[in-house]
């Protein structure tokens, strides 16, 4: 069976008025079904630009090559008509901030059935109703909720109405960009939770975008850990949380999760700088900069992302130096 998601190759750069800016640079990535998948990374690495191509919602100002199959079809190319069955009925997206995805002047319970009533319009109103009250029970809302407007629920329930959304016509695949960002750290648990729980009982895949290494490490099987536009570390969640091999992924796990503090920008502890502009990348490895271990050859050339036994690799070239 082929995978859920495949992307191969994505480069995404942006047409600005100063220039092209290369916001991702050349990443590969997996997601099976039943398996939750993390990209971590600091503000500006490309997370958001990469899941925007998953279902081709990037900005018109965009460049984009390489390929993102969903189940199998090229999403890049393929025609629209195809596109729009893809869209919630194959694949959705769960974004940060459900108070700005949600439209403030139409009931929760409506909005879950608009993309039901677009993908099956066969379903009586009786049988859509029936499914919104089904899917807001999965995520742990009572069915009397589905008449409340976005601002009558707590930001934790109106996460729970964004991922009933996701699941409203049963797609195989889940993209959740930051799902619990905007969230206070009770709450971000439940969330997560949730998210967790719904996966392996549906048996859908998850991929789940955080700049909290942490966050993930709770809920995903493998991560990926992105700097400057490219993967620089991916792993098992265990592996890359507990042992990370790249200098970046190590600061990311050494950072607490800031408490009440969520709109802050975020910057791991120990960590100084900021990364790049990816339009002035450094000549040799982007996080040289920055980073503790950095030496003079780290100056000279970009590394490239060397595998190590199972499904490890890291783009370090102290990586194996003791
Ligand atoms: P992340 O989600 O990891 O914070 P983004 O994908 O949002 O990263 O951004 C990656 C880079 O692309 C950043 O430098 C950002 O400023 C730039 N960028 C994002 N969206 C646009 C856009 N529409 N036009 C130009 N540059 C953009
Ligand atoms: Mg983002």
């Amino acid at each position: 069976m082929s995978d859920l998601l495949e992307i191969s190759d994505l480069a995404v750069a942006y047409r600005t008025e100063e220039g092209l800016l290369p916001a991702v640079r050349g990443i590969a990535l997996t997601v099976r079904a039943g398996e939750v998948v993390g990209v971590a990374g600091e503000s500006g690495c490309g997370k958001s630009t990469l899941v925007s191509t998953v279902l081709r919602l990037q900005p018109k100002d965009a460049e984009v090559s390489g390929e993102v199959r969903v189940s199998g079809a090229d999403v890049l190319t393929m025609a629209w008509g195809d596109l729009r069955a893809v869209r919630w009925g194959e694949a959705s997206i769960v974004f940060q901030g459900a108070l700005h995805s949600l439209n403030p002047v139409h009931r929760v319970g409506d909005q879950i059935a608009e993309p039901i009533q677009v993908h099956e319009p066969g379903l009586s109103v009786q049988e859509t109703q029936e499914r919104v009250e089904e899917l807001l029970a999965q995520v742990g809302l009572p069915a009397t909720r589905r008449r409340a407007y976005p601002h009558q629920l707590s930001g934790g329930q109106r996460q729970r109405v964004m991922i009933a959304m996701a699941l409203a016509c049963r797609p195989s695949l889940i993209v959740a960009d930051e799902p619990t960002t905007a969230l206070d750290v009770m709450v971000q648990a439940q969330i997560l939770d949730l998210l967790s729980e719904l996966v392996r009982d549906l048996g859908v895949g998850l991929l789940i975008i955080s700049h909290d290494l942490s966050v993930l490490a709770s809920v995903c099987d493998r991560v990926a850990v992105m700097y400057a536009g490219k993967v620089v570390e991916r792993g098992t969640a265990d592996e890359v949380f507990a042992a990370p091999l790249h200098p970046y992924s190590k600061a990311l796990s050494d950072a607490f999760p800031r408490v009440g503090d969520p709109a802050a920008r975020y910057t791991p502890a120990g960590l100084a700088g900021d990364p790049p502009d990816p339009r002035d990348l450094p000549p040799g490895c982007p996080f040289e900069p920055r980073c503790p271990r950095a030496k003079d050859a780290c100056t000279q050339a970009e590394p490239l992302l060397l595998e190590f036994a199972g499904d490890r690799a890291a783009a370090c070239i102290r990586v194996g130096e003791s």
